[in-house]
């Protein structure tokens, strides 16, 4: 994993852990990766960290969709199902209600545009990628 200083077409900067470089570019590509302060998904490095020279690389679907899968797993991993309760607990924990933990659930779109609206940091969990078959 890898860690980007992001910034957004507003110049918010944030920061987003990444599988790998060409993940970071895959996803920024496909808009799944949203500034969480404004949701803006026109984002790109930032600059102030020193520009590394990128070799031209192209992935191939299928290492594309091992990506998303394996950061897929990791999300799955590394957060906890907290169900239709997501949008509550995710306010609680952005106004120190309740303990800071990474957790995961379901929320209505309007649920998600009222906690972009209140600067809770969210971010979709990466699609399922099709199967191999
Ligand atoms: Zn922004």
């Amino acid at each position: 994993m890898i860690r980007y200083t992001l910034q957004c077409d507003r110049a918010h900067r944030f920061e987003v852990w990444f599988q790998n470089s060409a993940a970071f570019d895959e996803q920024v590509t496909a808009d799944q990766v949203s500034c969480p302060d404004c949701g803006s998904t026109a984002v790109e490095k930032s600059l102030m960290a020193p520009g590394v020279p990128k070799k031209a690389e192209t992935v191939g679907p299928r290492e594309f969709f091992n990506q998303m899968r394996a950061f897929r797993s990791h999300v799955m991993n590394t957060t906890e199902d907290v169900g239709g309760s997501f949008p509550t607990q995710a306010r609680q924990m952005h106004e120190g209600e309740i303990e800071h933990k990474p957790i995961r659930g379901n929320a209505t779109p309007e649920e998600v545009r009222e906690l972009k609206e209140d600067g809770v940091p969210i971010a979709p969990v990466p699609p399922e990628p099709p199967s191999e078959n």
